[in-house]
């Protein structure tokens, strides 16, 4: 098996796939103002298994298009659904976030967690929001520094993983440049990171590379992950994840 459906394959029976937690989801949703409506277009790009979808369809009981670039994601999130009776409201779709097959002005919700990282903020932005009409919300998390100034092993380590990390305050100004008014932004917190995310993803390790036989390949990405969740552990002050609330100006 090759390294990405490895990866996949860790996560795929993860609850999340990305810091984050359905109370922060719910925090964010509750900051746009939207209310429950069935006739809301929703759009959930890099959605993985679907923790926030799933918050969004019971939330607003409107249809949601659940995109992700890895069907095994989505298969997960299809029996989630299911289970939670919210299968009808749910559309998933194999796309990449770069070329989503939709029209302008398709969708009055745009939701985006931990996943605009992999075509970087300001071109998921910039790329996005024809896909809103005038007036709808955007609400995307991302990693974010906290202070102004930061040990340098963390700064070297997420300048090399990902060369748009900045503050919030350089964040909004990049929406702003874009075209969205921003209407709340918050940090999530401790426990979003680590018991939706780390602590259900750590758990799962042993299983993960007893099945792939303790591969040195398998052993490598286990031992990637625990050192992920030690640096939070220990540099959480420096940084965090933001969510970015914010909607479409009309020009
Ligand atoms: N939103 C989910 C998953 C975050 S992890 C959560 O918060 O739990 C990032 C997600 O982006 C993964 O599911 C990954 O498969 C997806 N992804 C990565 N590259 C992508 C691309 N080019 N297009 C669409 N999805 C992508």
């Amino acid at each position: 098996m090759d390294e990405l459906k490895l990866i996949i394959d860790l996560h795929r029976d993860g609850p999340r796939q990305g810091p984050g937690s359905d109370s922060m989801t719910c925090k964010a949703l509750e900051a746009t103002g939207v209310h429950r409506d069935r006739d809301l277009r929703v759009l959930d790009i890099g959605c993985g298994t679907g923790a926030s979808t799933l918050c969004l369809a019971e939330a607003l009981q409107a249809k949601i298009v659940a995109v992700d670039l890895f069907p095994e994601f989505l298969e997960s999130l299809v029996i989630n659904s299911q289970q939670r009776h919210l299968g009808n409201d749910i559309q998933p779709l194999v796309a990449s976030m770069d070329h989503l097959p939709f029209g302008d002005e398709s969708f009055d919700i745009v939701w985006s967690e931990g996943a605009v990282y992999n075509i970087g903020f300001e071109y998921g932005l910039k790329l996005w929001r024809r896909l809103l009409r005038e007036g709808g919300v955007i609400v995307v998390s991302e990693i974010t520094w906290l202070t102004d100034e930061r040990p340098q092993r963390i700064q070297e380590h997420w300048e090399a993983e990902y060369p748009g990390v900045a503050t919030a305050d350089e964040k909004i100004n990049q929406m702003e440049s874009l075209g969205y008014d921003i209407i709340d932004r918050f940090t999530i917190s401790e426990t979003a990171w680590i018991e939706a995310y780390y602590k259900p993803l750590l758990s799962r390790l042993d299983a993960f590379c007893a099945r792939h036989n303790h591969a040195p390949e398998v052993l490598q990405i286990a031992q990637v992950e625990r050192a992920e969740a030690s640096l939070y552990d220990v540099y959480k002050e420096w940084f965090g994840y933001c969510f970015y609330v914010g909607r479409k100006r009309t020009m």
